[in-house]
């Protein structure tokens, strides 16, 4: 936290100037502007999160500066003291309602400023480490522990957002729906920490062959694996299809288990987006639709890729 600087906002230079003394003197680094806007202007470049200011300004005074903060997004919380000459009951109480975290009158003790620092420091930190918190607990409750893709929770969230966007955007909208062949097998001969071991470089030859930050991986089930790949036609997503069951073919040389080698059978569907079908397919539909082509893909013997279209985009 004290790697972060003090925003100062004081129009009188000197005020300012015995402000940033003390300040840098007890360890702090400073930036110093003079108004309210300018303020602004800083924090929409970087964050800071702590912040001095004085009330009266010419420009944007204190007062608007810290509503302005307050109804404004900020990566993480700013807590800003108002630190003023106005040193009415009032006046504090007005300043505490436009969302100042804490009031200090000028002429002020600066042990009595330090110590009130130290109190926004650990508010600060505190306030970052529950938003990490937050952030981790959000991350692992839509990935899956096993593989590091998203897990179902995620997909059923996730997939009616990517229909209705194909839908407004009229882009095509691709899955692709893998099993991985005979797994019991694995499991059976090497055991179920080596079958895990499979399942977690199955899933990142399936995110390497996507493009990042658009396609996206999720567990559908056990040895299942469902990818999203939203504006991708069909024919495109069963080259997509082929491309992962290829890598997967190479895999076994690329790492330790090179003994064990797994294939697995793909079943790719799509939705065009535009033209003869504006009804978007729901998420059932369209899965129900890959699972159908998967099975297809088992039947005819496995280790491929069968395609078919969504059922509402097949000629009736
Ligand atoms: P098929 O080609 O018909 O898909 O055969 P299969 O053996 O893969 O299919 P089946 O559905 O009979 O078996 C799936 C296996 O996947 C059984 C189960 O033990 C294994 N499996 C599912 N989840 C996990 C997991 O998290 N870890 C491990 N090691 N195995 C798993
Ligand atoms: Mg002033
Ligand atoms: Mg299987
Ligand atoms: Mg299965």
């Amino acid at each position: 936290m004290i790697d972060d600087p003090i925003l100062i906002v004081e129009d009188d230079p000197v005020s300012g100037l015995i402000l940033e003394k003390l300040l840098v003197k007890a360890g702090y680094q400073v930036v110093l502007v003079r108004e309210g806007q300018a303020a602004l202007n800083i924090l929409a470049e970087r964050f800071i999160p702590l912040i001095i200011t004085d009330w009266m300004m010419p420009g944007m005074d204190g007062l608007a500066l810290c509503r302005t903060i307050r109804s404004g997004t900020y990566p993480g919380y700013v807590y800003v003291i108002l630190l003023t000459g106005k040193d009415t009951k009032q006046d504090l109480v007005q300043g505490l309602e436009a969302g100042a975290d804490d009031y200090i009158t000028k002429p002020f003790n600066p042990n009595e400023l330090l110590a009130r620092l130290n109190t926004a420091r650990r508010i600060l930190e505190m306030e970052s480490s529950l938003r990490r918190a937050a952030e981790e607990i959000q991350r692992l409750s839509i990935l899956d522990p096993l593989t590091q893709v998203y897990n179902r929770l995620y997909l059923n969230f996730r997939l009616p957002q990517e229909i209705s966007r194909s839908q407004r955007y009229g882009t095509p909208l691709a899955l692709v729906l893998c099993d991985l062949d005979h797994f019991k097998e694995v499991n059976d001969q090497y055991g179920h920490l080596t079958g895990d071991r499979v399942l977690a470089a199955f899933a990142r030859c399936l995110e390497g062959c996507i493009r990042e930050g658009i396609d996206w991986v999720s567990r559908f089930g056990g040895e299942e694996f469902l990818i999203v790949l939203p504006q991708t036609p069909l024919e495109g997503a069963c080259l997509v299809g082929e491309r992962m069951r290829e890598r997967l073919g190479e895999l076994g040389d690329q790492n330790e288990m090179g003994r064990i080698r797994v294939t697995a059978s793909f079943g790719v569907t799509g939705w065009p987006g535009t033209g003869s079908t504006p009804t978007p397919p729901s998420l059932e539909g369209l899965i129900q639709k890959a699972d159908e082509a998967l099975y297809r893909a088992k039947q005819e013997g496995r280790d491929r890729v069968c395609c078919l279209p969504d059922s509402l985009s097949e000629p009736r």
